[in-house]
């Protein structure tokens, strides 16, 4: 399906690298998720992030019902292209995120992000994916255009680094203060995906209301991509 392929080109993924461990699965206390991960330690900090997530959409009145599964593995392997930093998978709603121990290999040196701390790289990658699976199920039949879905996807990334990550991020690949509607594009993304995400991030601030703009998304009623 379209959507499988195009959508879940998060960030640069490389050429292919070990299998993944797999650990016994885990329900989150406080929110509707199960988590694979390889330490207790990691399993919470797990859990953490999909509730961040799960509030971050909540503040913008969207919520889902379907339970979402979490992996956390040395480093995620998309069906496609290979190793990455994270994917969803919209065909079992499973979400790979790779370990952060594993960043220093994995973020490559242009990206900004190698500066922050892992964990909040981490709860960044589970914020965007966590986007691509709540855009996938609660945008119904309406066919959602792969650059909209990474524009919403990059807001809640974004929204999760807080203030202060996020104005180094801002810093370090600067973009119009008000974004630009004609980066909403899969070339930019794929070329410059740190300029992507920031325009994303200043389109959404801009906007009078942010929430009603990605709501009117999934509804099908709005869109931002220009291809
Ligand atoms: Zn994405």
């Amino acid at each position: 399906m379209a959507f499988a392929v195009t959508a879940l080109l998060l960030f640069a993924c490389f050429s292919a690298g070990a299998p993944a461990a797999r650990a016994e699965p885990f329900r989150c206390n406080r929110v509707e998720a199960l988590v694979e991960a390889p330490t207790p330690e990691m399993r919470e900090t797990t859990c953490n992030a999909i509730g961040a997530a799960v509030n971050a959409w909540a503040s913008c009145d969207v919520s889902t019902s379907e339970a979402i599964t979490v992996r956390v593995v040395p480093s995620a392997r998309h069906p496609q292209y290979g190793e990455c930093l994270g994917y969803y998978d919209s065909r079992n709603q499973c979400l790979e995120v790779a370990d952060p121990a594993s960043y220093a290999d994995l973020i490559n040196e242009e990206d900004a992000r190698r500066e922050l701390a892992a964990e909040t790289v981490f709860r960044g990658i589970v914020a965007h994916e966590f986007a691509h699976a709540l855009v996938a199920s609660e945008s119904g039949e309406h066919a959602i255009r792969p650059a909209d879905h990474e524009f919403i996807a990059a807001v809640f990334e974004m929204e999760s680094y807080g203030e202060t990550a996020r104005a180094r991020l801002l810093a370090a690949d600067p973009v119009k203060p008000q974004g630009s509607r004609g980066l909403v594009n899969l070339g930019i993304y794929a070329m410059a995906p740190r300029v992507f995400a920031n325009n994303a991030w200043q389109l959404f601030q801009s906007e009078q209301d942010g929430c009603a703009l990605i709501r009117a998304i999934l509804r099908g009623e709005a869109s931002l991509a220009t291809r």
